[in-house]
């Protein structure tokens, strides 16, 4: 197979800098294993390695630096027949721990190579999370204080099932990387080499210290025995019953029942389903076909505060998706209504507030359609939805029918059954 380098710019480190050597390594597994550019996605962040990706003809994504594996991971759930490749420096992987440890015990299949040369070189030098105590580097003595990272064991330890150290003076070096690649499951390549640049000026005897800790270190050449299991996105696919990103699509059925664009915002108190009732009424307008959006305001505390749901609807494509001027409020709690209070003024005059009965409004020059729900033995949880059957029997933004529609499509059991027949209860409700 040809070279996945790019003819049109070749790589650009500092003289003797060993990213070079993992560069041309990586380029022969990739040709070992047959790989076109095509099937290859290169992920990189910030630093030296990060320049990686520029220097392939493959896909490639550049992103914030620490979390290379993060976008590695979506793009491996969402396309997983691409062969999925992330280089992070040891100054990435310290800054994204954490994701370096979720992918350990997440084993979805991508390779990691860590192109390991104990600084942050790109920025000037800077201990990272692997440098030598004994190093100098340009954080002077902030490294002496700390105990590096020993990268395979924490990998082997969270779980990762391949776990390989090397380094660019091993003449396998390729044969490694390709043994990493084709593994099914998150494979890691601690690559050491030399920052020829930031560290070696400072640290002349590091070669044969490299060489020398190497030999000192437990071997990690490949599968850890304890941590094979399935891969992840397989695994996933099985519980799901499908590819992880498919997102069930809402048929459109009905024709649109308005021809303008309707501004609908729900109030209420959390536990008042405000926000599930938003959701029911978007669905039903995308089910005739509509644009919508909905934003959702709630206090991050669970079951107290007010809560708020705003929705526009449009047969149009939606540009602005901030409320201005409603056509239709419910107001289910005084919470809910001192929480959007200047609004009322604005709610158009040919638009409706529909509000539970002993809930208090400011002025507004709209029609007001009081509902005594409790009258009607309409529990709390219950009065969003069935204040949007109130709504619904103009027609207007959505008719019943899309509602009971919306609801069929999104819930089973008992907990649709209860929710078509609130919906029917409430077209009867009366309103004053
Ligand atoms: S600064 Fe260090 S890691 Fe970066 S290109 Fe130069 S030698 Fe390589």
């Amino acid at each position: 197979m040809p070279s996945l380098l790019n003819p049109d710019r070749p790589p650009a480190f500092c003289p003797g800098c060993s990213h070079e050597q993992s560069l041309h390594a990586l380029d022969r597994a990739f040709q070992k294993l047959g790989l076109t550019a095509s099937q290859v996605v290169m992920v990189s962040d910030i630093g030296c390695s990060g320049l990686f990706d520029t220097f392939f003809t493959t896909h490639a994504l550049h992103g914030l630096h620490g979390r290379a594996l993060t976008y590695g991971a979506g793009i491996k759930l969402a396309q997983p027949h691409l062969t999925v490749v992330v280089t992070m420096g040891d100054g990435g992987l310290g800054i994204g721990g954490a994701h370096f440890l979720a992918a350990c015990r997440r084993n979805l299949d991508l390779t990691l190579l860590v192109l390991n040369n104990f600084n942050f070189g790109m920025t000037g030098g800077q201990f990272s999370c692997t440098t030598p105590a004994p190093a100098s580097v340009a954080s002077r003595f902030l490294n002496a204080m700390e105990r590096p990272m020993e990268v395979c064991s924490v990998a082997a330890a969270a779980g990762a099932p391949f776990v390989a150290r090397s380094s660019v003076c091993e003449k396998d070096l390729a044969d490694l990387l390709a043994r990493a690649i084709s593994f099914e499951g998150f494979s890691l390549v601690d690559i050491w080499g030399l920052c020829t640049g930031r560290y070696l000026g400072k640290n002349p005897g590091a070669p044969q210290e490299i060489q020398n800790t190497l030999a000192g270190l437990p071997p990690y050449r490949g599968p850890v025995a304890q941590n094979l299991r399935r891969e992840y996105a397989s695994h996933y696919r099985e519980h799901t019953g499908g590819a992880p990103w498919e997102v069930p699509e809402i048929q459109a059925q009905f024709r649109p029942p308005i021809t303008e664009r309707r501004e609908v915002v729900l109030l209420g108190t959390a536990g008042d389903r405000i926000i599930s009732a938003g959701t029911l009424l978007a669905h039903a307008a995308v089910s005739a076909g509509m644009h919508v959006t909905q934003k959702n305001d709630y206090a991050i505390t669970v079951m107290r505060g007010p809560s708020v749901t705003e929705l526009i609807i449009s047969p149009e494509p939606i540009t602005y998706p901030g409320v201005e001027r409603p056509d239709v409020v419910v107001a289910l709690s005084e919470e809910g209504v001192r929480r959007r209070r200047e609004l009322f003024a604005r709610v158009k005059p040919e638009g409706r507030v529909v509000v539970a009965k002993g809930v208090a409004l400011p002025p507004t020059p709209a029609s007001v359609l009081h509902v005594d729900f409790q009258a009607w033995s309409i529990k709390r949880r219950e009065r969003a939805l069935a204040a949007l059957a109130v709504v619904a029997r103009g027609g207007d933004p959505v008719t019943g029918e899309m509602l009971e529609n919306a609801a069929a499509s999104t819930l089973r059991g008992k907990s649709l059954d209860s929710t078509l027949a609130l919906l029917n209860r409430a077209e009867t409700l009366p309103v004053g």
